[in-house]
């Protein structure tokens, strides 16, 4: 398959500098901005789930957007006995899935709002969250491979991009035939619940996509049993190391793990740099999604020279920003998911600032679990021993012989995921992106929002195993390679 393909566009998307379309936003989403969603297993047989269970809206208790029912013990002996792969002709199961791409974009309304008061999301994120999940289905869609499928295929999908990940796995698996088990994340569970049942609306058959919200024990049943062949990750490093041993010991030798895991990112500004682009990249980098992105950025190296002018640049920029309800227009950063992922924010900052790093922090609303934009310095990314997922930036200057010496120390952390480079030499372009060990480098840009099928999305090292998401090289590893003939 052709990374271009002119015959596929991605979605539209919302404008959301025009006035008609943000009264159409709010019409749209304003039945779900009180209601209660209810989620429950999905599977091919009646399930039998544990007692339901109340989410948290992560910008404030007094909003809860539902209840779950987690997937039982039993449940997912069920949901494995009950998986069969998608017995259909390719051009039929691309069909569906386009076609579940028009009922999410026709169900903006509510996903938005869903994606607001489970994840957090403010109006741009969530826009920029169903263009890509409504762009996955499109694009796997429309490379359906004839070749037979893995068999079952394990899904397991973060928070932080509950809708558009959670999508991407399971239209992978599902465009490749294979029967999908889909465990969301434990903090998502209800977007997760309302897009598998548009996708089942859409045509999908039960059998071939089954949803099993869940903690870490129910990951771990779907992982290590000999029924699955293949398991699709999206999380934590470590997280990703345990199911590696878990496959190893238990399924069949060969089975597919497709791992995106951390990162910890930099961004290189040199002294020729255009410094409003710049500020623009970092606080875009750093913060939009209060800095809960994989490929986000979290530590910034400036070139000495412009480092003290910058910094102030960068500082007046941050306080720009504004926090609080993200279904507001007027914000720019939402909360962190929830108080397990707030404390150890919260702790690395008050190191900092009890370690007279602290250089600048934007103030913080009361309730809900917001983090203030800050930046801390710190003299290079060997400081940082562990990815802190908040809209935390780190900064560090470097005197022009030194660049060299920064590559290596990028490199060094042994992650590779997204690269961001500031500079108006030609010649610098080209020798850091030689150097660098990073799966997506951005030039003169900010280094989040990989768009599918132009910005294929993956990196290397402990940040994945490859192939990258929205691209050519993802949707063979979920169906079995064609047999070679004994000639070849
Ligand atoms: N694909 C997203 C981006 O380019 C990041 C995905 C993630 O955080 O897992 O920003």
């Amino acid at each position: 398959p052709e990374l271009f393909q002119p015959e596929r566009v991605n979605s539209k998307g919302f404008d959301l500098t025009h006035a008609p379309t943000l009264a159409a936003i709010d019409t749209a989403r304003a039945p779900f901005m009180a209601h209660h969603w209810q989620a429950t297993p999905l599977l091919a047989a009646p399930c039998a789930p544990e007692a339901a269970r109340p989410c948290e809206n992560p910008a404030g208790p007094a909003d809860p957007p539902g209840t779950v029912a987690f997937a039982s013990a039993a449940d997912v002996q069920t949901a494995l006995a009950h998986a069969a792969p998608w017995d259909a002709p390719a051009q039929a199961r691309a069909k569906t899935l386009g076609k579940a791409a028009d009922l999410y974009e026709a169900h903006f309304g509510e996903l938005f709002a869903l994606l607001h008061r489970e994840a957090g999301k403010t109006l741009p994120d969530a826009v920029a969250e169903l263009r890509e999940a409504v762009d996955f289905l499109r694009y796997y869609a429309a490379n359906a491979p004839d070749t037979p499928p893995a068999g079952r295929f394990t899904c397991i999908s973060p928070w932080n991009f509950p809708l558009a990940i959670f999508t991407g796995q399971i239209a992978a698996a599902l465009a490749a035939g294979n029967a999908v088990l889909a465990k969301p994340a434990e903090q998502t569970p209800l977007i997760a619940h309302r897009a598998v049942q548009l996708l089942h609306e859409a045509g999908v058959p039960r059998a071939a996509l089954q949803l099993l919200p869940g903690a870490g024990a129910v990951g771990a049943a779907l992982t290590s049993d000999a029924r699955v062949d293949g398991v699709a990750f999206t999380g934590s490093t470590d997280t990703a190391q345990i199911i590696r041993r878990a496959m190893a010991d238990n399924l069949a030798p060969g089975a597919p793990l497709i791992a995106e895991t951390g990162g910890l990112n930099a961004m290189i500004v040199d002294s020729t740099a255009l410094p409003e682009q710049a500020v623009q990249a970092i606080v875009e980098s750093a913060f939009q999604s209060a800095g809960q992105r994989c490929s986000a950025l979290r530590c910034l190296y400036v070139q000495e020279d412009i480092a003290p002018h910058f910094t102030e640049m960068l500082k007046g920029a941050m306080d720009q920003l504004s926090m609080g309800d993200p279904a507001q227009l007027s914000t720019d950063i939402g909360p962190v998911i929830d108080a397990e992922a707030h404390s150890p924010i919260a702790d690395h900052i008050a190191k900092a600032r009890a370690e007279g790093r602290l250089l600048h922090e934007v103030r913080t609303p009361n309730a809900g679990h917001f983090i203030a934009p800050t930046l801390i310095r710190i003299p290079g990314i060997s400081a940082l021993k562990r990815e802190i997922f908040g809209p935390v930036l780190h900064i560090a200057t470097f005197k022009a012989s030194e660049l060299d010496g920064v590559i290596d120390a990028i490199n060094a952390t042994g992650y590779g995921l997204t690269f961001g480079l500031q500079t108006r030499i030609d010649d610098r372009v080209q020798h850091v992106s030689e150097r660098i060990h990073a799966g997506n480098i951005y030039v003169n840009r900010n280094q989040i929002g990989a768009i599918v099928g132009s910005q294929p999305f993956g990196g290397e090292g402990l940040s994945g195993t490859g192939p990258k998401a929205g691209g050519p090289h993802y949707l063979p590893r979920f169906a079995t390679p064609a047999p070679r003939r004994a000639t070849e």
